[in-house]
């Protein structure tokens, strides 16, 4: 099941607190219908449940039966009102009237309780919205049909400090968000709290594989640089016996030769380690400066071209 799916389910198992939130959630859910007109209301709603939901809320808003027809199985449900006396008396329940009804804009006085607001949220995400697998990206959109409509949503959300970005896509108008943090408050709002937990803990995986990459880059680049020193180191031991100065040196300068020869991959704290008797890091780390600065002096030509 897809994340929006899954969010509109728990969504529709949400019982709406009061009258008025029951009236806020079902007037969201007309706005955002597919087709909103003063002729016809036609939701494609893709579940049954879905349907169920605006059958029922209506049904309870209005006190009688309207007469919705529902159509195609679980993928493909949707239901429409052609009764264009269903319609009206739908849509006065709004306060449109839909025999003069030219554009479509926000009753705010529907929407002015805080618990009303967050019903009106959930009917706008359940026949509007989008939300894309967390784990994949944030991505949350409520996608409509009428442009003043969407502009004035916009503002609703903007004064609830959920600012939607906006867009135009052929014939819909967007809201969306892309932050996580508001994606979370929406859906909080909402009252999706199974889905702001999926929300959150898709976050964490993401922020902690992020700082695993992190950490593995930096370990392998502290690899290359090992690597790199010890070239440095093995091109003196080579220069050191190619001259037959490496005979001549002291035990523990040779031991340091040898060991770094023997172990070409090693750190220097694991060459220390091998020394004996062992040695510190650091003074592991001299005798190989010492092993470098005497190869340096066999070269003069060479620093000079530097
Ligand atoms: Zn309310």
């Amino acid at each position: 099941m897809s994340f929006s799916a899954e969010v509109k389910n728990e969504l529709c198992r949400i019982q709406p607190a009061k009258a008025c939130c029951a009236l806020a959630e079902l007037y969201g859910m007309v706005l955002y219908a597919s087709v909103l007109s003063g002729q016809e209301i036609r939701v494609y709603t893709g579940t049954p449940r879905l349907s169920r939901r605006i059958l029922s809320l209506s049904e309870a808003v209005l006190g009688e039966t309207l007469p919705w027809e529902v159509s195609g199985g679980e993928g493909r449900s949707s239901v429409a009102l052609t009764d264009r006396e269903a319609v009206k008396k739908l849509c006065a329940r709004f306060d449109y009237d839909v025999s003069s009804q030219v554009a479509w804009h926000l009753n705010g006085w529907h929407l002015i309780e805080d618990c009303c607001r967050g019903a009106f949220l959930r009917g706008i995400f359940l026949t509007g919205g989008y939300a894309a697998d967390p784990e994949k990206g944030y991505t949350l959109e409520i996608s409509g049909t009428h442009a003043a409509l969407t502009r004035e949503v916009s503002a609703l959300l903007g004064e609830m400090e959920l600012s939607p970005g906006c867009v135009r896509r052929r014939d819909e108008h967007v809201l969306y968000y892309k932050d996580a943090d508001r994606i979370e408050a929406f859906l909080t709002r909402a009252g999706a709290h199974r889905a702001v937990i999926r929300l959150m803990e898709a976050r964490v995986i993401r922020e902690m594989r992020n700082r695993i990459n992190r950490k593995v880059n930096c370990e392998t680049s502290n690899q290359f640089r090992t690597l790199d020193t010890a070239g440095d180191q093995l091109d003196a031991i080579a220069a050191l016996r190619a001259a037959g100065e490496l005979e001549r040196l002291d035990d523990t300068l040779r031991e340091a030769a040898r060991l770094r020869e023997e172990h070409p991959e090693a750190t220097l704290a694991e060459l220390a380690a091998l020394a004996e008797p062992p040695v510190s890091k650091s003074g592991f780390n001299h005798r190989m400066r010492r092993l470098t600065a005497l190869a340096a002096e066999l070269r003069p030509e060479k620093k000079e071209d530097r």
